[in-house]
């Protein structure tokens, strides 16, 4: 039985005066042990992030696929961790975008957050042209194909389906296709990593709000939420954290 896990993005949000966010947040992640929440700061927030936190693990973004090197404006795995950050997004949609990531690249910075003790969430998703060209599922098993990092489990790794056309933008796939697309993320980490795929949780990313949680994570194969928008405060987050309780 996978345990839910709602985690927060907050993108390029966020100063110290949102830090009572991270607490409120925190405090409902306490009030709810059944359920799984951490949030992805800004790397600027995340040692103060750290601290009003309490249990709730923080985390980053993004890191530097190497350790430490001449990569100007970079940041390491080592430096993530000595903030006090336990887990990193990787192959987001808005770096594959706009940042031009390719799976390769997500497939390496995933190693790197393996390497440095980091949970990572590995993000996958088609673009609106993929899906309406009948290409999301072939494209979903494609960037899973490239970028699931070597010894892939569900001690460390999360996969995250991200319809990149329902980031931010209030749309989101029916029930149906996001019950599709998981089924076929799950049976492709079947094929790559054998029972071990069991263990891998898969999220749906992709404008989920209070509104539409509970429907979403009721999903078969949905075992919680990578959220954007509603993450940022806590009268919109804690809601969906709610929902994932008792989804269960
Ligand atoms: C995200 O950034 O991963 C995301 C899902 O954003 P939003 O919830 O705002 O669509």
């Amino acid at each position: 039985m996978r345990r839910k896990l709602v985690a927060g993005n907050w993108k390029m949000h966020g100063l110290k005066a949102d830090l009572p966010q991270v607490a409120a947040i925190a405090e409902a992640a306490a009030a709810h042990p059944g359920v799984d929440v951490t949030l992805c700061l800004p790397f600027t927030l995340i040692e103060a992030g750290a601290g009003v936190a309490g249990a709730m693990p923080v985390g980053a973004q993004d890191l530097h696929e190497n350790d430490r090197g001449a990569h100007t404006g970079c940041i390491s795995g080592p430096m993530l961790v000595e903030a006090g950050a336990s887990v990193v997004i990787v192959g987001h949609s808005e770096r594959r975008g706009d940042q031009h990531e390719t799976s390769h690249d997500a497939w390496a910075k995933a190693a790197a957050g393996r390497r440095n003790g980091l949970g990572v969430i590995l993000c996958c998703g088609e673009t609106e042209a993929e899906r309406d060209a009948g290409r999301a599922e072939r494209i979903v098993q494609s960037q899973i194909e490239k970028s699931l990092p070597d010894g892939a489990s569900g001690e460390w790794l999360t996969l995250a389906y991200e319809p990149r056309w329902a980031i931010g933008t209030g749309k989101t796939p029916t029930l149906e296709d996001i019950a599709a697309i998981h089924a076929i993320a799950r049976a492709k980490l079947r094929q790559m990593v054998g029972d071990a795929a069991d263990g891998i949780r898969i999220l749906y990313g992709g404008s989920v709000t209070g509104a539409n949680a509970a429907a979403i994570l009721g999903t078969e194969n949905v075992d919680g939420a990578l959220v954007g928008g509603a993450s940022l405060t806590a009268e919109k987050f804690v809601p969906i954290i709610a929902a994932a309780a008792r989804a269960g």
